[in-house]
């Protein structure tokens, strides 16, 4: 490795901002493919940056380049499809200036913008993007969704050179498990699933939670019959101390990955906001999607598209269920089709604009989603007559959703995102289609 670096000493570092390209016509449809071994290693690269501002801005600030292990995710499927998320990013081939890799996802600071807080405050998260390593100098450009419109607006780019010395290698401590291996991993949904809160001591106890996670996930459709697909692997990185931060009974321990409790002042929802340090630990298996399990038997969770998910591994009871309603979320970004009684307004879900999430519709654009699914003469808003039971339900448009009593609508009456139920016919589509995009 030394040498290496000292040859490339005298190389330019990463290219300043202003040598970024204007790449106004250099958009490739959804549609094309780009060949995986024209532009890419087998390594992944990994770009850490912070991400911060309040409310109504955001604005990145580069942090570092890592070289990690085998690229996981598939060598076919480049270009996501799939307009979920609140952000997105592309990296494109300096040379030629074509788009070869694009990715959606979610963050915390998303979430954080809701908050009241942000209306009063600026904060800086640190994000980090994953891709596979490109073989030449590229650009990454991050875009979000405006807040009001939620058309896609361009708000960083940021050059890199590939040979640049300041690329950092991997470091990847911990060993890594094999909890269900269904296929190569090219082809396959590549899930890693990482301990927090668990001591040096606790190896068994965690692996027994993943287990169960693993079983968990398999027990519902279509994840069951998609087993010869996906992946699961757990990396044992012990913490120093055991248990979860619990800010609001005063509680802090020393955990590696930082979760805990209390995050924007909700006690049962279960975050960290040192992704990453998620990133560190998880890149030491190959890996597309991030679970964190957790040393508590208190309830809580959590999960955001693209980003990661979380639970409690200790709690008896309903545990499997919010692992797998939480991987709902974080998987391809799932809605919520619960209702919160009492709660006409959503800052998620404004009125007038299409929410992204495949399950749930306001009727704005909802061509693509379920709409060829209901039958001729259903009634809009469906309901379902009192006595029915499961077998005389049908697709339709069934009010409620997204947190509202109004306005939003779902597919079905129930949901393993409404109550924990098995998945609706709407998400067990969806989760089909987005397995398919992912193994090819
Ligand atoms: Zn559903």
């Amino acid at each position: 490795m030394k040498k290496a670096y000292l040859i490339l000493a005298l190389l330019p570092m990463f290219m300043s901002c202003a040598t970024k390209r204007e790449i106004a016509n250099s958009y490739i449809p959804d549609n094309t493919t780009v060949a995986y071994n024209d532009f890419f290693t087998e390594n992944t690269m990994r770009f850490d940056f912070h991400h911060s501002g309040d409310s109504k801005n955001e604005m990145y600030h580069f942090d570092k380049v890592i070289r990690e292990g085998i690229w996981a995710g598939s060598r076919n499927s480049l270009i996501n499809p799939f307009n979920y998320g609140e952000q997105m990013f592309r990296i494109v081939d300096s040379a030629t200036g074509n788009v070869i890799y694009k990715n959606n996802y979610c963050t915390l600071f998303n979430e954080w913008q809701t908050t009241p807080e942000a209306t009063v405050t600026d904060r800086s998260f640190p994000e980090s993007v994953i891709f596979p390593e490109p073989k030449e100098n590229f650009i990454i450009e991050f875009y979000a969704r405006n807040k009001v419109s939620k058309i896609w607006e361009k708000k960083y780019s940021q050059a890199v050179n590939v040979k640049s010395y300041d690329i950092v290698p991997g470091n990847m401590p911990y060993e890594n498990n094999d909890i269900h291996i269904g296929g190569n991993i090219a082809n396959s949904l590549d899930i890693v699933l990482l301990p927090d809160g668990f001591t040096e001591t606790e190896k068994d106890k965690f692996m027994e939670a993943c287990k169960m996670w693993s079983d968990a996930l398999f027990s519902y459709a279509p994840f069951t019959q998609n087993k010869n697909r996906i992946n699961i692997r757990a990396v044992w990185a012990p913490s120093k101390e055991k248990g979860i931060d619990k800010p609001g009974t005063g509680k802090w321990v020393e955990n590696l990955l930082g979760t805990r409790f209390f995050t924007f002042g909700s006690e049962r929802y279960q975050m960290t906001e040192e992704f990453q340090k998620v990133r560190d630990v998880a890149a030491c298996a190959p890996y597309e999607s991030i679970f964190i399990l957790t040393n508590t038997d208190k309830y809580g969770g959590g999960g955001i598209y693209n980003f990661y998910g979380l639970g409690s591994a200790g709690k008896t009871g309903r545990t499997g269920e919010v692992y797998v309603h939480e991987f709902g979320h974080s998987l391809m970004g799932l809605g919520d089709e619960y209702i919160e009684k009492g709660n006409t307004v959503s800052a998620l879900y404004p009125e007038g604009k299409e929410p992204w999430e495949a399950n749930l519709t306001r009727f704005v654009d909802f061509n693509g989603k379920w709409e060829d699914k209901i039958a001729e003469g259903t009634p809009i808003p469906t309901t379902v007559a009192e006595g029915s039971t499961e077998k005389d339900w049908v697709i339709g448009a069934y009010e409620g959703g997204g947190y509202l009593e109004k306005g939003v609508y779902r597919g079905w009456p129930e949901c393993m995102m409404k109550a924990l139920t098995e998945f609706c016919p709407i998400c067990q589509e969806a989760i089909s289609k987005y397995l398919d995009y992912i193994c090819k």
